[in-house]
C-alpha cells in the first residue's frame, strides 16, 4: 500500500503573475488525507478552489480554475510538481489570482516542496488505472490514454518554425525522472505572438527570465536547458492538466499537438468514462487480483464442507 502524502511543514515563496505582472505570495500548507489539492485565495476571504475538472474555467494560454466566481490561474506547473513528487493533499494559498510563473518551469516548485519535505498520512493512496483506451481527437490534435503498468507519456509537437518542425519524446514518469528530465523545461512562446498578447493585456509579467522566446530562426534566450526543451515542457503541461482528475493516473498518455484546451477536455472525459478505469491501491494491481479473490471466495463454502 502506498500512503497518501502531504507537505511536512508550511513553506512560502514570492514571484510574479505571468499575465498581470503583479507580485504574488504562494504558501503551501499541510492538509489531511482525502483533502486533495485546493487553492485558497487569502485576498478573498480564504475562498477555496479545489483543483478538479469540475472547476475548470478560462482555458486560453494556461489552465485556470474557478469556484463561485473566485479564480485561480496558471495552475498547471505547480500541479505537475505536486503530483509528480507525490503530494496528494495540500492547501495552496495565493493572495492574487495567478500562481507565480517563477522561471517558467516546475523546477522552483519542486525545490519548494523538497524544502518543505513530504510526509505520509494514515490513508491509502488511490490510483486511477486505465483498463480500456480513452481518446479524443480534434483535427490533427490528438490525446489518448492506454492501459500500462506505469504512468508514461509520449508527446509529439510540430510547429511552423525551423526549430520546432518535429519533436517527440516518451518518458516513464517517476519522481526522479520528472525532477531531472521534465521539471526544468520552461514554457515557450513565439516573438510574433508576444506583441499580440501584450495588446490584449496578457503576458505583462513575461520576460526572457520566465519563458523561452522563439524568434524567426532561433531562440532569444542565451541557451536551452535541453535540446528538446519544448516537447518536455508540453509533457510537463499535460501532467499538470491531468492532475485535475484527482488521482495519480496509471496508463500511457499519448498526445500529438495538443494543448491546455485539449488536455483539460480530456481530463474531464476520463472521469466521464468510468468503465475505462478503476481505482486501485497499488499501480501493479491488475484485474486478475479481484478475479482470483472472487474465485477463492466462491470456492470457500465448498472447501468448508
Ligand atoms: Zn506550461
Amino acid at each position: 500500500m502506498d500512503a497518501q502524502r502531504t507537505v511536512r511543514r508550511q513553506i512560502s515563496c514570492v514571484g510574479i503573475g505571468l499575465h498581470s505582472g503583479n507580485k504574488v505570495n504562494l504558501t503551501l500548507k499541510p492538509a489531511p488525507a482525502d483533502f486533495g489539492i485546493r487553492f485558497r485565495r487569502t485576498d478573498l476571504g480564504h475562498h477555496e478552489v479545489p483543483a478538479t475538472v469540475d472547476n475548470l474555467a478560462g482555458i486560453q494560454l494556461a489552465t485556470g480554475l474557478a469556484s463561485n466566481e473566485v479564480a485561480v490561474e496558471t495552475v498547471e506547473h505547480l500541479l505537475a510538481a505536486l503530483v509528480s513528487v507525490g503530494v496528494d493533499n495540500v492547501i495552496i494559498e495565493l493572495n492574487s489570482p495567478e500562481v507565480p510563473i517563477m522561471d517558467g518551469s516546475a523546477a522552483p516548485f519542486v525545490y519548494l516542496i523538497h524544502e518543505a519535505g513530504v510526509k505520509p498520512l494514515p490513508a491509502a493512496r488511490k490510483f486511477l488505472k486505465i483498463v480500456r483506451p480513452i481518446a479524443i481527437s480534434r483535427g490533427d490534435k490528438r490525446i489518448a490514454l492506454y492501459p500500462s503498468d506505469h504512468f508514461k507519456v509520449t508527446y509529439s509537437i510540430s510547429y511552423d518554425h525551423p526549430l520546432l518542425r518535429h519533436q517527440s519524446r516518451t518518458i516513464r514518469i517517476t519522481e526522479d525522472s520528472f525532477v531531472d528530465e521534465i521539471a526544468p523545461a520552461r514554457t515557450f512562446t513565439f516573438l510574433k505572438d508576444v506583441e499580440m498578447l501584450r495588446q490584449n493585456g496578457l503576458a505583462l509579467g513575461g520576460s526572457l527570465d520566465n519563458a523561452i522566446v522563439l524568434g524567426e530562426t532561433g531562440v532569444l534566450n542565451n541557451a536551452l536547458r535541453f535540446e528538446d526543451e519544448f516537447v518536455r515542457h508540453k509533457i510537463l503541461d499535460a501532467i499538470g492538466d491531468l492532475a485535475l482528475v484527482g488521482y495519480p493516473v496509471i496508463g500511457h498518455l499519448v498526445a500529438h499537438r495538443a494543448g491546455h484546451a485539449l488536455h483539460t477536455e480530456f481530463a474531464a472525459k476520463i472521469l466521464d468514462e468510468s468503465q475505462s478505469w478503476k481505482l486501485v491501491e497499488s499501480p501493479a494491481e491488475t484485474l486478475a487480483v479481484p478475479l482470483a479473490a472472487a474465485v477463492k471466495a466462491a470456492a470457500a463454502p465448498r472447501l468448508a464442507n
